[in-house]
């Protein structure tokens, strides 16, 4: 029986046992009114009849005797009342006996009419007349008594009924429930407890477990319940299947982006190499052939870095493996040093590159900054590649929800067909082909960018008109921050654009250098040694450089000596500001850099906060918009280290990400590459240069090969390398040949593992 039939039954049995006890409760009540009103009524009309009949009769007889000649009528009407009255008798259901009683009196009754009719004509009969009239009225004295009799015993019926009325009506009561009862247990049975059982296997199911088994019986039954536990079953085996080739194609997945981390790793490695040694080619000097295709390589091998780079971020985006990094930065700053790395690229192109941020937008921001930039970079990129003339503009203001801000990058470029717009975000898509051989690029960084933005819960978007330029914008959610902790000791936005000169040997020193001086727009000139510095100083007109940054331990003539050298010649020349980079800032240390004629100090490595601090602080006597700090070499600073060597000698991971992320965050993430490529190109002459001192058992050979590692593996932050190199350099200091040899294994252990540290690394 289907679900729909037994439900109209059970509906049908409940009203009818509410109409049966309806009705019981109707028929119960009626039947006690008239039992409650014969109750009532019928004893005394029992009594009534006989008491009438009775007075009826002793008016009839005293008439009977007073007047004799009296008309007959009024006799007669008498007589019909009487006979009225006991008639009462036989019509209300009296007792036999009552009736009986009646019967007699009436007989008696017409002999004493009899009677009284012949005393009239013989007044000798009246006696016999009278003797009749008393038993009359004996009689009816008793027919008053049976009648009262009835009264009670009718009394005793209707009470009897009444107790039958309420047995009944509780016995109805009682079958009532018990059918109900019996109705809700057989829904329970049939309809509630296997819906239950297949509300649960479907939650069950519905959480991933592929295991639900059904009850046999719900699956035979011919209803509802067996047509939706059937159906059950199908899903469970559908989403098994489901669930299976959904599995397999996350295996899948995750194969294709394990092995393209894995390859990216695997290649990146070589390359690392390849471009390291090739910049150190291009040092050496070369005929323009070999320098050409030595720049070449380098162009090429850094492209196919940059394509390895973005499938290794793709990947990792792909498979969730990105973290952010939440910090407070300084959202001018970030979109300024943005632009500054992209301005050498846009004056090449003659292009006008403007930059726009909302007075609006509050000074800090909380986010990760690093990726932002990662973005900025990709899209400016993108702007600058994609324009030949007129302008590239970003600008920043606040979005359309609260705390979010609004990034626009405008070109004047070549456009975007409209129909190829929606696909330009999806990895390796290029608005046509034509575009791709023109301009080269894999389709990748935009793809990134939407999964950086999306990652950061904003969302991007293009608009675009073909000739006309394009407008690539996203939008993302970022809370005020406040000011960010490097910056505390940063005075950059005191100072105006500098020409510097930067003579530093090691190539990642070279780089960082440049990198951070000229993200803040001052323009730089490197030079190898001591000897370089004086002769660009001799070389050029005196003001060509405001100041030198100049590192204490190089080749052929060092810090020290250039710096004396300089201080001799004729003025103004001599008059220039010298900050010293040492990687050994002792008291000492800084003693000799004062009798030389410098006038600061920087620790190395370089922290952008305090170079951009003791640029101010020795140019502010010679420019005037610069504040004026007299302290040049601060005594409350009596053991002055940098904040990057403070942190490589706490204990940590063998490689501090922070350190990389400080040069990340200040000069993007290309040149944070480009410093690890740097420093892994060359660990294989560091480590072959360290075991030739180690075979030559030269003390002082170790503690220069272990210095120049030194500070190469601190700017990327290797903790182990820089530890090692530091206790290298300390007992070669003390001549203990044994301890420095030790140290130097440990170093090349170090050194080794280094290789692959960078690769799992997560920026
Ligand atoms: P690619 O590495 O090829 O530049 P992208 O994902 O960054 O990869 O860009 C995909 C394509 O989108 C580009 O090849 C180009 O066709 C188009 N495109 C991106 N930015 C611009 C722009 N500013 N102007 C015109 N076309 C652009």
């Amino acid at each position: 029986m289907s679900l729909r039939l037994k439900l109209i039954g059970a509906f049908l049995v409940a009203v009818l046992s509410a109409g049966a006890l309806a009705g019981t409760s109707l028929f119960a009540t009626w039947s006690l009114g008239d039992i409650a009103k014969a109750m009532y009524e019928r004893p005394f009309q029992a009594i009534n009849f006989a008491r009438a009949a009775q007075s009826d009769f002793l008016i009839l007889e005293l008439e009977e005797r007073l007047s004799i000649n009296d008309s007959n009528e009024n006799l007669e009407r008498l007589r019909e009342d009487f006979f009225l009255d006991l008639g009462v008798a036989l019509e209300r259901r009296m007792s036999e006996r009552t009736k009986e009683l009646a019967a007699k009196i009436e007989r008696e009754f017409n002999i004493w009419r009899d009677a009284s009719e012949k005393a009239r004509s013989d007044p000798e009969r009246m006696a016999e007349r009278d003797r009749i009239a008393e038993r009359i009225k004996t009689d009816l004295d008793i027919l008053v008594q049976t009648a009262a009799e009835d009264g009670y015993r009718f009394w005793l019926a209707a009470e009897e009924e009444v107790d039958q009325t309420k047995q009944l009506t509780i016995w109805i009561l009682v079958g009532v429930l018990l059918a109900s009862l019996l109705i809700a247990a057989l829904l329970a049975r049939d309809i509630i407890r296997p819906l239950n059982r297949l509300g649960r296997a479907t939650i069950n199911l519905a959480s991933g477990d592929r295991t639900i088994e059904i009850n046999r019986h719900d699956m035979t039954r011919g209803d509802e319940i067996g047509g939706m536990a059937r159906s059950l079953i199908v899903f469970r085996d559908v989403m098994h299947e489901v669930r299976e080739a959904r599995d397999s194609a996350e295996a899948a997945a995750k194969a294709k982006s394990d092995f393209l981390a894995m390859m990216s790793h695997e290649i990146r490695t070589p390359m690392n190499g390849v471009i390291g040694m090739t910049r150190l080619l291009l040092r050496r000097p070369l005929g323009n052939e070999e320098k050409h295709f030595a720049e070449t390589v380098l162009e090429s091998a850094e492209g196919l870095m940059h394509l390895l780079n973005g499938i290794l971020d793709f990947s990792k985006l792909e498979a969730g493996k990105l973290d952010l990094e939440i910090l407070d930065f300084d959202l001018r700053r970030l979109i300024e040093g943005s632009l500054a790395l992209m301005q050498g690229r846009a004056e090449e192109k003659g292009l006008d590159f403007r930059c726009n941020v909302d007075p609006a937008c509050p000074p800090h921001l909380k986010g990760d900054s690093a990726r932002l930039r990662q973005i900025l970079l990709n899209l400016v990129g993108n702007a600058l590649k994609f324009t030949e003339r007129g302008c590239v503009t970003i600008s920043v203001e606040p979005g359309a929800a609260s705390d979010s801000y609004r990034f626009s990058i405008t070109d004047t470029g070549i456009g975007i067909p409209e129909d190829k717009l929606d696909r330009l975000f999806r990895e390796f898509s290029q608005a046509d082909s034509s575009t791709a051989r023109q301009y080269g690029g894999s389709g990748l960084g935009l793809a990134i960018c939407k999964q950086l933005v999306e990652l950061m819960d904003g969302h991007v978007g293009v608009e675009s008109r073909i000739g006309e330029g394009s407008t690539f914008w996203f939008e993302l959610p970022l809370p005020e921050g406040e000011l960010p902790d490097d910056n505390a000791v940063t005075s950059t936005a005191a100072l105006p654009p500098l020409s510097l000169l930067v003579a530093e040997d090691n190539l990642v020193n070279q780089q960082v250098a440049r990198g951070l001086l000229e993200a803040e727009g001052h323009s730089v000139r490197i030079v190898n040694d001591g000897s370089g510095a004086l002769a660009a100083v001799q070389d050029n007109p005196s003001g060509t450089f405001d100041a030198i940054l100049m590192d204490m331990n190089m080749p052929l003539m060092d810090g020290l000596e250039a710096t004396r050298r300089i201080r001799a010649l004729a003025p103004p020349l001599s008059e220039i500001p010298i900050v010293a980079a040492t990687a050994a800032a002792t008291a000492d240390e800084i003693k000799r850099c004062l009798e030389a004629g410098m006038d600061s100090y920087v620790a190395k490595p370089i922290h952008p906060g305090v170079l951009f601090d003791a640029l101010a602080r020795v140019l502010g006597p010679t420019h005037p918009e610069i504040a004026e700090n007299e302290n040049l070499f601060p005594e409350d600073d009596p053991a002055p280290t940098s904040p990057v060597a403070e942190k490589l000698v706490q204990d940590g991971p063998s490689l501090e990400p922070a350190i990389l992320a400080t040069y990340r965050d200040q000069l993007g993430q290309e040149f944070a590459d480009e410093m690890v490529t740097d420093f892994l190109g060359a660990v294989d002459s560091h480590v072959a240069g360290i075991k030739k001192q180690l075979a030559g058992r030269s003390t002082s050979g170790l503690s220069d090969s272990a210095h120049a590692l030194k500070s190469a593996a601190a700017s990327v932050g290797l903790r182990d390398v820089y530890r090692a190199a530091l206790s290298v350099e300390t007992e070669a200091e003390r001549d203990n040949l044994k301890e420095c040899s030790e140290s130097a294994e440990t170093l090349l252990a170090a050194l080794e593992r280094s290789r692959t540290l960078f690769d799992n690394r997560n920026d």
